[in-house]
C-alpha cells in the first residue's frame, strides 16, 4: 500500500490520500523536470511532485500531472573539506544516511523514520529532536529549483541567500526542486537509553534533562500513567565489544524486542484486537508499556534516529513554544483521559532549536513538539480537534505533512514572515502551477 500504481493512481502510506493524475511524469534528469514544466504550463496543467508520500495531509495529492523523482535519487558531489553533500531531491533518507556513513559523514539530526525523499523531508519542516539541533530544512545549504516557468533557480549563499531562506520549507509550492545540497556533521556514533518510567516522573524531569541532553523525547501511554523515554547522547566511542556471544545476541534481542516486536509486530496486533474490542485498550496498552523495561544500545546515528514503522495510523502535530509544552501536553493528556473512548496510540513529545525559515513550524523560536496519533481507519477528528483548540492557546503550528483542520486564515498570524513566503510564491510560480487543493488552503489561493 502507499505508492504509485502500475495504472497511475496514487496513495500515500497511510491510506487516507489518493488522486488519479492524468498522468505519471518520471524525470530523469533536471533538463526533463524543465520540458516536463513547459508541457504542463503550455497544456495549463498543474504539476505535483511527490516524494516518499509520507505525508499524511493532502499536501501531495493531485488529478493532474503528478511527477516522481525516485529517478532522480542519486549523490551528485561530496566536498570533504566543507562536510557538504549534493543530492538529486528524490533520493530517500535510508538510502543517503548509509552513504554518507561510507564517507564519515552524517546528517546533523534526523526524524523517527528515513522512508521520505530529501525533497519532501525539508519542504514540510520534517524535524528529529534535540533543543541544540534544528530541522532537516536548517541544514540545506544550496537549491537547483525549477519554477512555475521552467527557469532553474540556483541558491546558495552567494546566490540568492534570500530566495534560499524561504525555498528550504516550501511546501511543494514553490517549484520543483532537483537538488539539494546538505551541510552534515562527522559521522556520529549514539548511545542509547530507553527506558519505562511514571509519566509524572517524565514530566517533572524533562525540560532540566531536554537542556542537557543532546536528543530526547518521550511516548506517553494512555491509560497507564507510564511513558517511554529515550535518551540519546552523540559520541564517537565504538560500540563496545560484547564480552560473550550470548551477550552480544542479548543485546541485539532487546533492540529487536523495542524496535521490531513491541513498536511494529505485536504493537500492530494490539491495535486489531483493540479495534475490535476496545474496552480492552487500556490493558494492552499497559502490555506495549511495562514499567522498569530498560534498554541500552550504541551503534550509528542514523540507525538510532530512524525506525521501521509498519503499522499505519494516522496523526496530527503541533510545534508550540517550549517552554509552554509540557503544560500544553498535561492539558492534551486531560482530554485524552476524558475522550470517552480508550486511545492505543502514544502521544509523542519532541523539543527542538530554533530556525529563520519562513514556514518552519520552528522558526524563531524554540519548540515543543506533541504529536497525536490515532490506528488508521479509526475515528480521530474529535479528538484531534480538541488537541488542535489547545494548541490555539499557545500559537501552535501544525506540521504541514500531518492533519490539522486550520487554513490559511488562522495560519497567517502563525507565521511572523508569512507574507515573505508569499512573496516567492508569486515570484517564483506566479501562475499556480504547482499549487493543489491543500495548498489553495491551507496557504491561500
Ligand atoms: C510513519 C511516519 C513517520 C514520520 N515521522 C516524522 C518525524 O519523525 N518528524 C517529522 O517532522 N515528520 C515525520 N513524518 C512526516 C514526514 O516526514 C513528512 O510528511 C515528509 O514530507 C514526507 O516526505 P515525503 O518524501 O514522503 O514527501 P511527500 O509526502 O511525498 O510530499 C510532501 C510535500 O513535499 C513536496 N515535495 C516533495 N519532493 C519535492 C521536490 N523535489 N521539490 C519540491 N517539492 C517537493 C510535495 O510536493 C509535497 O508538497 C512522518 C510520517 C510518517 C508517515
Amino acid at each position: 500500500m502507499g505508492g504509485i500504481r502500475p495504472d497511475g493512481a496514487w496513495r500515500n502510506w497511510a491510506g487516507n490520500q489518493s488522486s488519479t493524475p492524468v498522468r505519471v511524469e518520471r524525470p530523469r534528469s533536471e533538463a526533463e523536470v524543465v520540458a516536463l514544466v513547459k508541457v504542463a504550463a503550455a497544456e495549463g496543467r498543474r504539476v505535483k511532485v511527490v516524494g516518499a508520500g509520507h505525508s499524511f495531509t493532502a499536501i501531495a495529492r493531485t488529478d493532474e500531472v503528478l511527477v516522481t523523482l525516485d529517478e532522480m535519487g542519486a549523490v551528485v558531489g561530496i566536498d570533504q573539506e566543507k562536510g557538504q553533500v549534493r543530492v538529486e531531491a528524490g533520493i530517500r533518507l535510508f538510502n543517503l544516511n548509509p552513504l554518507l556513513h561510507a564517507v564519515d559523514l552524517a546528517m546533523p539530526n534526523l526524524g523517527d523514520i528515513a522512508y521520505q525523499s530529501v525533497g519532501g523531508a525539508i519542504s514540510t519542516s520534517t524535524h528529529g529532536t534535540g533543543l541544540g539541533f534544528s530541522s532537516i530544512a536548517a541544514g540545506v545549504v544550496g537549491i537547483r529549483l525549477v519554477a512555475g516557468d521552467g527557469t532553474v533557480n540556483v541558491l546558495g549563499p552567494d546566490d540568492d541567500p534570500d530566495l534560499l531562506e524561504v525555498t528550504r520549507v516550501g511546501l511543494g509550492a514553490l517549484g520543483i526542486i532537483t537538488e539539494v545540497t546538505l551541510q552534515c556533521v562527522p559521522a556520529f556514533n549514539l548511545y542509547a537509553l530507553e527506558e519505562v518510567l511514571s509519566v509524572d516522573e517524565v514530566l517533572d524531569s524533562f525540560d532540566e534533562l531536554a537542556a542537557t541532553t543532546d536528543h530526547i523525547e518521550f511516548f506517553w501511554m494512555p491509560h497507564t500513567g507510564l511513558a517511554m523515554r529515550k535518551r540519546n547522547t552523540r559520541t564517537t566511542d565504538a560500540p563496545p565489544p560484547s564480552k560473550s556471544r550470548r551477550q552480544a545476541l542479548r543485546r541485539r534481542w532487546k533492540r529487536f524486542k523495542n524496535k521490531e516486536i513491541m513498536e511494529n509486530a505485536a504493537f500492530g496486533t494490539f491495535n486489531h484486537i483493540g479495534k475490535m474490542v476496545p474496552s480492552l485498550i487500556p490493558s494492552l496498552n499497559g502490555l506495549v508499556a511495562s514499567e522498569g523495561d530498560r534498554a541500552e544500545y550504541l551503534t550509528t546515528s542514523y540507525e538510532v534516529f530512524a525506525s521501521p514503522r509498519r503499522v499505519r495510523f494516522y496523526e496530527m502535530e503541533y510545534g508550540v513554544p517550549a517552554e509552554c509544552g509540557i503544560e500544553a501536553l498535561r492539558r492534551v493528556m486531560d482530554l485524552v483521559e476524558n475522550l470517552g473512548r480508550p486511545i492505543s496510540f502514544p502521544v509523542e513529545y519532541r523539543v527542538l532549536g530554533p530556525d529563520q525559515i519562513p514556514l518552519s513550524t520552528s522558526f524563531g523560536r524554540p519548540t515543543a513538539y506533541i504529536a497525536v496519533h490515532v490506528f488508521r481507519r479509526t475515528p480521530y477528528e474529535d479528538y484531534f480537534r480538541g488537541v488542535e483548540a489547545i494548541m490555539d492557546d499557545y500559537g501552535g503550528r501544525p506540521h504541514w505533512g500531518k492533519l490539522h483542520f486550520h487554513s490559511s486564515s488562522v495560519l497567517c498570524d502563525r507565521y511572523p514572515q508569512w507574507y515573505r513566503f508569499q512573496a516567492a510564491r508569486k515570484l517564483l510560480d506566479p501562475a499556480g502551477r504547482f499549487t493543489n487543493d491543500y495548498l489553495d488552503w491551507a496557504l491561500g489561493s
